[in-house]
């Protein structure tokens, strides 16, 4: 075979494999949103049937062929041409896809679909025994599959691989440990201002009791309240949507279709409202993808930790940021009648409250990324045969009081609230943080190039409602690259830096060190 054959081929065996893919994609959306409760039975054998014809496809010894016929052919050997970049990426996948014994993927996906279903009722019963040798055979097939695909330092690279390509364990540990020093100072400082509240025993949430955004914001208004907001900050409705599912998701089906979930409560304002800006950060990122290039990685998203970096960047720094709240807080007013009498300066403060919580997924911008390193940290420790599955409600509990000064009355507020390691994905929290370490590094620069000299940066911009400059900038320096820089590379292009965690520990330290005059 040619190598122009043989990437001709490859192309068009990624586009078909891309197809299903978003077929899979549309049909989990309407899973989660839209289909009538009888139908699930089907529904599951349809996602089945059609998964295992992805999988054959990605293991085709055909597609291992025509790899092969493009070694070191001249049409890949420009690294960041569009065919190096692809030939590149399906090279890794084909070799991880290839590398798993047909039996151990079999048993992992038995094993893990058993396990979320034991986690799902666990959790709410409490029952941390029960779930316990669901979470060790988990662990046991993984690190199998550690091996099968091979590493250079140590087991969990092999892992953290699949989500963040490029990255080990230990490129990240100094970069958790210094951001966790400085986190852990900002809190110490934080806890001595006059506007500290402390969290009551048991909060699972920051921003609790008294807040005025734990007021009654009617379902209707914070819908129609997100919808201005997204579609202000560039999410449009004619290439997405956003609706409602138990767990907010992001999914794209197709170059000009996004969609977004969110869950409104009506008790809490900051749920729905930032929950659906932080999905429309992900969708931004993959309307911003070459659609040109869709279906082949260098139209594709390159790793988890860049993707969080969109999100995060966009609910955190954007629609946290003072600036945002001069321009939005009239609207929010108009909006809801529980924010009359809440001034400026108050909505601020409101919606960035630090408070140490039991719960990740509700915790505010400051606890967030001690909650994600203490997950690092415990499944490294497990990985590396340091920490039995047993002792991990001890080991979580105990991180807990070191980093957040609270510890969980129940299993089902600590070691068990989140589905992740039942379902297999191990390696996966630590793109959570990089997320954020990528997102402050993104800022800054942006801030650099498009508000040079402004003492305020982007905020200025934000106050007179111009979040446009913002998008396209991310666009030109993450978005259309796809997957032709691996991450840190791609972070190291768009801002002129090394990967630092002290962009982000700058922001906070500033952020909050304001908003509480410590
Ligand atoms: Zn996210």
């Amino acid at each position: 075979m040619k190598p122009e054959q043989a990437y001709a081929f490859l192309r068009e065996h990624s586009l078909e494999t891309a197809h299903l893919g978003s077929a899979l994609a549309l049909l989990y959306w309407d899973q989660r949103t839209m289909i009538p409760r009888e139908a699930h039975p089907h529904r599951a054998e349809q996602t089945a049937r059609l998964t295992s014809l992805v999988h054959r496809r990605r293991t085709d010894p055909a597609r291992g062929e025509a790899l092969a016929a493009l070694d070191g052919a001249a049409l890949v050997r420009d690294p960041l041409a569009v065919e190096a970049v692809n030939v590149r990426e399906w090279r890794r996948a084909f070799d991880r896809d290839t590398r798993i014994p047909e039996r151990l993927a079999v048993e992992l996906a038995r094993t893990c679909a058993e396990a979320e279903t034991a986690w799902e009722s666990a959790r709410p019963a409490n029952d941390w025994e029960g779930f316990r040798p669901h979470l060790e055979r988990v662990l046991a097939l993984r690190r199998e599959q550690a091996e099968c695909l091979g590493y250079e330092v140590e087991p969990y690279d092999a892992l953290l691989e699949e989500y963040e390509p490029g990255e080990r364990a230990a490129d990240i540990e100094p970069v958790f440990a210094a951001l966790r020093e400085r986190i852990v100072a900002l809190l110490d400082r934080l806890r001595g201002s006059s506007a500290w509240r402390a969290p009551l025993p048991g909060a699972t949430h920051a921003g609790s009791e008294g807040s005025p955004i734990a007021r009654r914001f009617p379902v209707p208004a914070q819908r129609a309240f997100s919808r201005r907001v997204i579609e202000y900050l560039g999410f449009s409705f004619a290439s997405g949507r956003l609706d409602e599912s138990a767990h907010p998701f992001s999914t794209s089906i197709g170059p000009r279709d996004a969609r977004i979930t969110t869950r409104y409560d009506e008790r809490h304002f900051n749920a729905a409202f930032f929950g659906s800006v932080h999905e429309t950060g992900h969708s931004l990122y993959e309307l911003g993808l070459a659609p040109e290039h869709w279906g082949t990685p260098v139209g594709e998203a390159v790793s988890l930790g860049i993707h969080e970096s969109q999100s995060r960047l966009w609910e955190n720094m954007v629609a946290r940021s003072r600036g945002f709240w001069s321009f939005f807080h009239a609207d929010a007013q108009l909006a809801f009648e529980a924010l009359r009498d809440v001034d400026l300066d108050e909505m601020h403060f409101a919606v960035n409250e630090v408070q140490p919580s039991l719960i990740r997924v509700e915790a505010d911008e400051v606890t967030y990324n001690l909650h994600i390193m203490l997950r690092f940290e415990l499944e490294l420790a497990l990985l590396r045969g340091d920490l039995t599955v047993a002792d991990l409600p001890g080991a979580w509990n105990e991180r807990m009081r070191a980093y957040l000064d609270v510890e969980p009355a129940t299993h089902a507020d600590g070691v068990l609230q989140d589905v992740h390691w039942s379902a297999g994905l191990v390696g996966y929290f630590p793109t959570y943080a990089l997320g954020n370490v990528y997102a402050a590094q993104l800022f800054a620069a942006a801030a650099r190039d498009l508000a040079p000299g402004e003492p305020d940066g982007l905020e200025g911009l934000f106050a007179r409602g111009e979040f446009q400059a913002l998008l396209d900038w991310l666009r030109d320096k993450v978005h259309r690259h796809g997957m032709r820089h691996l991450p840190r590379d791609l972070v190291r292009e768009a801002t002129g830096t090394e990967r630092s965690a002290d962009f982000l520990a700058d922001y906070l330290d500033a952020k909050f060190g304001a908003l509480y005059g410590a």
